[in-house]
């Protein structure tokens, strides 16, 4: 197996450039030009024997740019990134006033099986690397020439099915010597996943957890998550409190209102309930409105504002999540089953 080097700290890098013979602060120039997507003979203060010897015992995961559309509205930008092995997923860059935010995938796919999600349609291909996923970041700012000062994990895949990788990303990302981008300036985002939730309560990471939880109830949140059947609402809202009162940090939780399904009043009411029966600190929901997939039945609703008047009025901050990149549909999952079928 060949080493991934870009999912290296710097120290591992350093060992792996002294067993080969050189010098170890050869390490520290690889290091910075990786992180500014170089590889290769345009590292021009590295000797080209050393980038050779590299290349023999490892290799360097960044993605290739297959497509970008940039939005005219609001300067988003969505790239379907080319992995090493041909795989494909995508990223979405966004201009926040608090900053330049990339929103990543963890998996190429992802297993599970949310009805109202193009990601999970044809299941999971396999995980990303942490080099990956630092690689989408570190691609999308060369491409930009813009630092990335926050990163959503919010992509394509489900970060705590992929746990390790994640965690490994996680310290990468924000390491000193590395993209040097602070954990509170990062949300992971998961279905809910208990067991990985606690685990990470304990890694000591500072970023801000998202959950998605989408209904009020068990019977609700089944017919939608087929996560729901392993770990219910009770328990993922225990998991959540218990996450709060290790770390410190608020969760946040993510809605999609979908017609039919979740957005009655009496779903408003409810949702409120259950948030206040588990959640000491003043729970967050960030609204989405749903962005219709074509291969599901399932429509956007009309009661967004009604919706969220209503949480508001019971105490709950609730915000309605704002659409960037709407005409190049920036959302995660559509474009790479688009690249698919043009390749069959
Ligand atoms: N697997 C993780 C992260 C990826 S999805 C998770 O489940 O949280 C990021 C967010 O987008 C999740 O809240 C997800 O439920 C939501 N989402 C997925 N498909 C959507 C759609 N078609 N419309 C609106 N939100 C969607």
């Amino acid at each position: 197996m060949k080493h991934d080097i870009l999912s290296m700290s710097l120290f591992e890098l350093e060992t792996l450039i002294v067993s080969l013979g050189e010098p170890k602060f050869r390490a520290k120039q690889i290091y910075s030009w990786l992180l500014k997507g170089v590889w290769g003979e345009r590292m021009s203060n590295v000797p080209g024997k050393i980038i050779e010897k590299l290349n023999e015992v490892g290799e360097i995961r960044l993605p290739k740019i297959a497509r970008r559309l940039d939005s005219k509205l609001d300067g988003t930008k969505k790239y379907l990134f080319e992995l090493i092995d041909g795989e494909c997923i995508e990223s979405v860059f966004m201009k926040y006033e608090h900053g330049n935010t990339l929103c990543i995938s963890s998996q190429v796919g992802c297993r599970m099986g949310c009805k109202f999600c193009a990601s999970t349609l044809n299941g999971r291909v396999r995980d990303l690397t942490p080099s990956e996923m630092l690689g989408q970041i570190i691609v999308a700012q060369a491409d930009t020439g813009e630092r990335i000062s926050n990163v959503v994990m919010m992509g394509i895949g489900e970060p705590l099915d992929n746990y390790d990788n994640t965690i490994k990303f996680l310290r990468l990302v924000s390491s000193d010597e590395g993209l040097n981008i602070g954990l509170r300036h990062i949300s992971v985002s998961t279905c809910g996943i208990v067991d990985k939730i606690d685990a990470l309560a304990d890694e000591g990471l500072p970023i801000t957890l998202s959950i998605s939880l989408h209904a009020y109830d068990d019977e609700t949140r089944g017919s939608i998550m087929p996560i729901n059947k392993r770990y219910g609402v009770d328990e993922l809202l225990s998991a959540c409190e218990r996450y709060f009162n290790k770390t410190g940090r608020r969760i946040s939780f993510e809605y999609t209102l979908i017609a039919d399904k979740n957005d009655t009043i009496e779903g408003a009411i409810a949702l409120a309930r259950v948030l206040k029966k588990y959640i000491s600190s003043t729970p967050h929901v960030n609204l989405i409105p749903l962005n219709e997939v074509k291969e599901t039945s399932l429509s956007t609703s009309k009661n967004v504002n009604r919706f969220k008047e209503k949480l508001i009025s019971l105490g709950i901050n609730a915000t309605v999540r704002r659409r960037l990149g709407s005409d190049i549909n920036a959302s995660c999952g559509q474009l790479r089953r688009q690249s698919q079928k043009e390749n069959i």
